[in-house]
């Protein structure tokens, strides 16, 4: 088995609100990626502002805590070779309207504000283990076994 990582990632409100949980969750499954955590809940401020604290001072912060607090989010924890990278490789470009066909907000997001998910940031070192720490426990992490891991892993 290779060595595998964990990443975090969540369903925006908007996501949540259009009835995508399941949607998406599906391709993170299909994909061979493990959940090793999942928690359906509402952001406070505190924490948003916490989530969001590199985009402090950026003209669209204020409304994007207002909307991430606004209505409850889906968020997970995935565990797989690459993780962080291929989630956001199966996320898309940040902006809806640029993300490719295929990808999570290239088919169900157009507009910037509204781009349905969140995922750590590969670029950003230790994002991943940063964000599952702000919003998991360690004991709401279950670490188990999968039967399909060496038919997912050479
Ligand atoms: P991400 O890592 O792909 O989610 O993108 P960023 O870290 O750059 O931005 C965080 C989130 O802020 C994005 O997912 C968008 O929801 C929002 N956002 C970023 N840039 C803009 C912007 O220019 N306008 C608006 N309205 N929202 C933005
Ligand atoms: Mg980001």
């Amino acid at each position: 088995m290779p060595e595998t990582e964990r990443t975090f990632v969540m369903v925006k409100p908007d996501g949540v609100q259009r009835g995508l949980i399941s949607e998406i969750l599906e391709r993170f499954e299909n994909r061979g990626l493990k959940i090793v955590g999942a928690k359906f809940m509402q952001m406070d401020r505190e924490l948003a502002e916490q989530h969001y604290a590199e985009h402090e001072g950026k003209p669209f912060y204020e409304g994007l805590v207002d909307f991430i607090t606004s209505g409850p989010v889906f968020a997970m924890v995935l565990d797989g070779q690459d993780a962080t990278r291929q989630v956001r490789r199966m996320m898309g470009d940040t902006d809806p309207a640029e993300a490719a066909p295929g990808t999570i907000r290239g088919d169900y997001g157009l507009d910037l504000g509204r781009n349905v998910i969140h995922g750590s940031d590969h670029e950003d070192e230790g994002a991943n283990e940063r964000e599952i720490d702000l919003f998991f426990d360690e004991d709401e992490l279950v670490e188990w076994d999968k039967i399909d891991g060496s038919w997912l892993y050479e």
